[in-house]
């Protein structure tokens, strides 16, 4: 479980800084909107039959991965989430929030999972999840990968190149029982080939034996019969329907037909974004279409697709890639010599604030502000463009020194960048002047 540091703070670990969370959360916010994405929070702690129920029993999460707890005041049996989507079914069910048609959703925060941690992968990490409930057709499952291509383009990484899309689709539940069978008897002619985990999986979800990342097991694995191929008319048609879309819109996808999910709602389309730049866990965005998921939480039965976006992972990616991100510096870091009296200073930060930009005050200790070098010296630490300099004689002449603190703002030359400097100058020239 990790801190998430401003940039200035040093850390051990290789993480990206809060500075670049705020510059994902608002490309986010700005791409959701976009679509009529609305915001919901859900509780981070929930009764933990909602995730036996909601992920199936035989999952990697339900199996050794949640944080449970019995609850010391009542004896309730409650789970840290260890994902996001079977909270949002729950609060739908709760509030019958489907009854005046179907939603779109999107919520962000922590998630927990107790598995071995190691780069990008984490015991508290952070997920994305975008949901839309009570929609039936392929165009919808479409429209989900697509906010997530909108959401790659409004950061600056690159499909095809940076992240690229699988697909596949899983069938419905009749035609996933045909190929369980077939699974399973596939590997029961095999049973000497299967490690542990596969044996203790073969009767009770075969399915994800495939997902095994046993290399031991791949040959065996390649070989299974494939899902793909029990899927009836209707299945296929609305896989159809989703590439048709996805092709109309210029986005280039790998049919993935050994992909399945880590739970057991999944039908239809499922799909995944993945990147080859973080290692073995290279799945930064996954989700798919989960229409039993509703009913089987004790809803009215209502059609629904979605996604689990892994914060950590795109933010390691982002950093790797050095994406261009706005700065956080301030505008201007006022120097307060010694003995200057602070009330007209704080004025005219304050007007300078309201008129939105961004201005740090020396703030000192006990023993008063520290000298000029040490406040300097903080100034430039902090990244701002110019010092404001507010010397006890000019404060009461109604004045004060600006100084620039960057390469590029001095003035004097004649590029682009003196100019924008001159200008700037000028700018605040005035702003101070409206405030003598
Ligand atoms: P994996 O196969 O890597 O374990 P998953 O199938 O368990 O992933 P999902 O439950 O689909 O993952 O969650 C969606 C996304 O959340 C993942 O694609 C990944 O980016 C991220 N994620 C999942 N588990 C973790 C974790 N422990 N730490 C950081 N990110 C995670
Ligand atoms: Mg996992």
């Amino acid at each position: 479980m990790n801190d998430i540091l401003p940039a200035s703070v040093p850390r051990t670990e290789k993480l990206p800084d809060s500075a670049r969370w705020q510059w994902f959360e608002a490309a986010v916010r700005k791409v959701l909107a976009r679509y009529g994405y609305q915001y919901i929070l859900t509780p981070i702690v929930e009764p933990t039959a909602l995730f036996v129920r909601g992920l199936g029993e035989v999952t990697d999460i339900v199996e050794k991965e949640m944080y449970s707890f019995t609850d010391s005041m009542n004896g309730d049996k409650l789970t840290l989430r260890p994902e996001g989507t079977a909270g949002i079914v729950r609060a739908m069910i709760e509030h019958n929030a489907l009854y005046n048609g179907p939603l779109r959703l999107w919520t962000l925060g922590p998630m927990f999972r107790h598995e071995r941690p190691q780069k990008g992968r984490y015991r508290q990490f952070h997920q994305l999840d975008v949901e839309a409930l009570g929609f039936a057709g392929p165009d919808v499952d479409a429209e989900m990968i697509l906010v997530a291509r909108s959401l790659w383009r409004e950061l600056g990484l690159i499909e095809g190149q940076h992240v690229r899309l699988e697909l596949n689709s899983l069938g419905q539940p009749e035609e996933r029982r045909q190929h369980r069978e077939a699974l399973i008897r596939h590997f029961e002619q095999h049973a000497s080939q299967l490690d542990e985990d596969a044996q203790r999986r073969l009767h009770s979800n075969p399915l994800r034996i495939l997902d095994s990342k046993n290399p031991a097991m791949q040959t065996l694995i390649e070989a299974a019969p494939r899902l793909f191929d029990f899927l009836g008319a209707e299945s296929l048609a609305h896989f159809d329907a989703v590439k048709s879309t996805l092709d109309a819109a210029g986005l280039e996808y790998r049919v993935n037909p050994r992909l399945v999910r880590g739970m057991d709602y999944y039908n239809l389309t499922v799909f995944e974004w993945v990147t080859d730049q973080l290692g073995s866990q290279g799945t930064v965005c996954g989700g798919g279409r989960y229409d039993g998921l509703i009913s089987q939480l004790g809803g009215k039965p209502a059609p629904a697709v979605g996604f689990g976006l892994g914060i950590e992972r795109l933010l390691l990616l982002a950093q790797d890639l050095n994406l261009p991100m706005p700065g956080t510096a301030p505008d201007v870091y006022a120097i307060v010599p010694p003995g200057t009296p602070l009330a007209p200073v704080m004025t005219t930060l304050e007007a300078l604030r309201a008129r939105g930009l961004r201005v740090v005050q020396h703030a000192g200790g006990v023993d008063g502000p520290g000298s000029m070098k040490s406040q300097f010296k903080k100034a430039d630490a902090s990244g701002a463009a110019w010092a404001l300099v507010f010397g006890e004689e000019e404060l009461a002449a109604g004045e004060v020194t600006l100084k620039a603190l960057r390469e590029g703002m001095q003035g004097g030359g004649a590029g682009a960048q003196s100019r924008q400097a001159l200008a700037q100058a000028a700018h605040w020239a005035a702003l101070l002047e409206s405030q003598a």
